[in-house]
């Protein structure tokens, strides 16, 4: 076992050397000055990449979960409405999370595999004359199932239908990878996490606040603290923090802000679809089939692949960890078994990325499965090959 190969799991994802080095510094007092030209360059970066001017961003100590709870917390009050769809793990979680907190769930199942029910949605909102719906729930990037959501579509509804609830997006495994217009979108909580697309440890999340969540702030009752929003906008605003910050980490989002933005954006969403297209074209090679139901929403993060009956995709994934040394994802929740993950988001190139596609093809075939050895490497490597620059 080598650890020298990259994961192929939807995050943590690899980290290259200049992010691993920029988090190793030594002790530093956040309430000194230095420490705001850590903090207030990775805001800026975090800003274009959020590609807002009107919104505020914070950065929580915590996981991606954290800035669940913080996007909820700081918005709703018990007892307030919110629609959402369970299409993954992710989505039923957040769901589950908002139950937790006394809220008022109107969700709607879709197959596991579909992207959000835009027209459900639509069809809610309108009905919903007296405005008792006060949030709107939208997992942009489904990461167990490989689906990508429309987020525009559902601000299209929101306002087809005139109405004033807020809409909250889990961006955590696309923001950074996949475009993401908090503003042209009119998202109003956008969520995000440092280990996906910002290639950095778990540790960071990132919460971006438009200016009408800041309002809805004023009269939201759900406690809370840690999560404060407000509070940490306070801070912030005068290069501080609330409590103490993980500040190599801090350092590290500064650098990998800085690096995403030296790529360029738009390139930097090109290489991802590159990345997701040549694993597709050995999919396909292989003959096996995604989770995600259509072309139009296969993500371009993660891509999740049914196993053929009678093989189990955990056996596939314990399989090519402990032979090969490489990590692809499981399948988690009501897919468990059913699907293996390969991640392609983050620090990654095509030559990588092949490296995956053979692995995860040599395990496959130690096992069993129906395909053919070099096949999808070679439908990868025939793509990458025409589509490089
Ligand atoms: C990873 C992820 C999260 C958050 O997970 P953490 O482990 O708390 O960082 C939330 N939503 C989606 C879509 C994710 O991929």
């Amino acid at each position: 076992m080598s650890e020298q190969n990259p994961v192929f799991i939807p995050g943590p994802t690899n980290i290259p050397e200049e992010i691993r080095k920029a988090c190793d510094i030594g002790t530093m007092d956040h309430r000194s000055a230095k420490f705001s030209e850590i903090i207030n360059p990775a805001l800026a970066g975090l800003k274009k990449i959020l590609k807002t001017e009107t919104a505020e961003v914070v950065v929580f100590p915590s996981s991606g979960t954290g800035a669940w709870e913080a996007a909820i917390s700081n918005t709703l009050s018990a007892g307030d409405k919110v629609l959402a769809a369970e299409q993954g793990m992710f989505s039923q979680k957040w769901i589950e999370m908002c139950r937790r907190h006394n809220l008022e769930m109107q969700v709607f199942e879709v197959e596991w595999g579909e992207s959000c029910p835009v027209s459900a949605y639509a069809e809610a909102l309108k009905a919903d004359t007296g405005h008792q719906i006060k949030a709107v729930l939208v997992t942009h990037n489904e990461t167990a199932t490989g689906v990508l959501s429309d987020v525009s579509a559902v601000r299209k509804a929101l306002d087809a239908a005139n109405h004033p609830a807020l809409l909250l997006v889990d961006g955590v495994s696309s923001i950074a990878s996949i475009d993401f217009k908090l503003d042209e979108w009119g998202v109003d909580i956008a969520v995000a996490g440092s280990q996906k697309g910002f290639m950095l440890p778990a540790g960071l999340s990132i919460v971006g606040i438009s200016q009408k969540a800041i309002s809805a702030m004023e009269t939201a009752t759900l406690p809370r603290f840690y999560f404060d929003l407000r509070e940490m906008m306070k801070h912030l605003s005068s290069g501080g923090y609330p409590y103490t910050p993980i500040v190599g980490m801090l350092n590290g989002l500064k650098k990998s802000t800085e690096m995403l933005l030296a790529e360029g954006l738009e390139n930097v969403f090109a290489r991802h679809h590159r990345l997701a297209e040549g694993v597709r074209k050995a999919v396909k090679a292989w003959g096996l089939e995604m989770c995600a139901l259509r072309e139009e929403i296969f993500s371009d993060t993660v891509t999740a692949i049914l196993v053929p009956d009678g093989f189990d995709g955990t056996e596939l994934v314990n399989h090519a960890a402990n032979k090969y040394g490489v990590s692809f994802g499981g399948g988690l929740g009501r897919v468990a078994g059913k699907v293996f993950r390969i991640g392609h988001l983050g620090s990654l190139t095509d030559v990588m990325a092949l490296s995956g596609i053979a692995a995860a093809e040599m395990a496959m075939v130690d096992l069993g499965f129906p395909i053919k050895l070099g096949s999808g490497v070679s439908a990868a490597q025939e793509y990458y090959r025409n589509s490089a620059k």
